[in-house]
């Protein structure tokens, strides 16, 4: 598995998960995009931010991209999965991917007001705790796109939308500066 988290790899891979970022920004959400990679380095699962769209706060990321390869491998145990997002997963997902049997994590802008906290270990004592994770992979490009969205948003309607503020991918704003 080590193979596939080289610097070449880790590239590729969080450029997939632009690609879905990108999708979020056509579909004027909250841009944050995820792929799950499996152990063999074949991406089985995608999602983007949806939040708005499925007007459903579950609709996060990394939560569409795991439901996503648990459908396409039909199996839930997601062990020697990487996981990919561009930013850094608020404590919802991290939850998710530790019962997903995730095995590592790789995002990329920090979150630093609804990230998980990676630092605090005793935050997720109770679940399997031995996930690998990275962060600062393309983090530059993440809140780089983060903050063009926020800008758009700004000029088309003169202030923050209140609404689209709420919940941790609506909410990237204050980590993209
Ligand atoms: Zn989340």
């Amino acid at each position: 598995m080590e193979e596939h988290f080289s610097a070449t790899n880790n590239s590729f891979y969080m450029n997939e998960a632009f690609t879905q970022a990108f999708k979020a920004v056509a579909a004027d959400e909250v841009p944050v995009g995820a792929i799950v990679v499996s152990s063999n380095g074949t991406i089985i699962g995608r999602g983007y931010n949806q939040v708005e769209s499925k007007k459903n706060q579950l609709a996060h990321a990394e939560c569409i991209a795991i439901q996503n390869g648990t459908k396409n491998i039909d199996d839930w145990r997601l062990d020697g999965c990487i996981l990919y997002v561009t930013l850094e997963p608020c404590r919802m997902c991290m939850g998710l991917i530790e019962l997903s049997r995730i095995s590592k994590l790789i995002y990329g802008a920090n979150s630093p007001l609804f990230g998980f906290q990676l630092d605090n270990e005793q935050s997720s004592w109770v679940y399997k705790n031995d996930v690998v994770i990275r962060g600062g992979v393309g983090a530059e490009k993440s809140q780089l796109i983060l903050k063009q969205f926020f800008q758009k948003k700004r000029n088309k309607k003169g202030e923050y939308q209140e609404a689209g503020l709420r919940g941790n991918q609506g909410c990237a704003d204050a980590k993209a500066k």
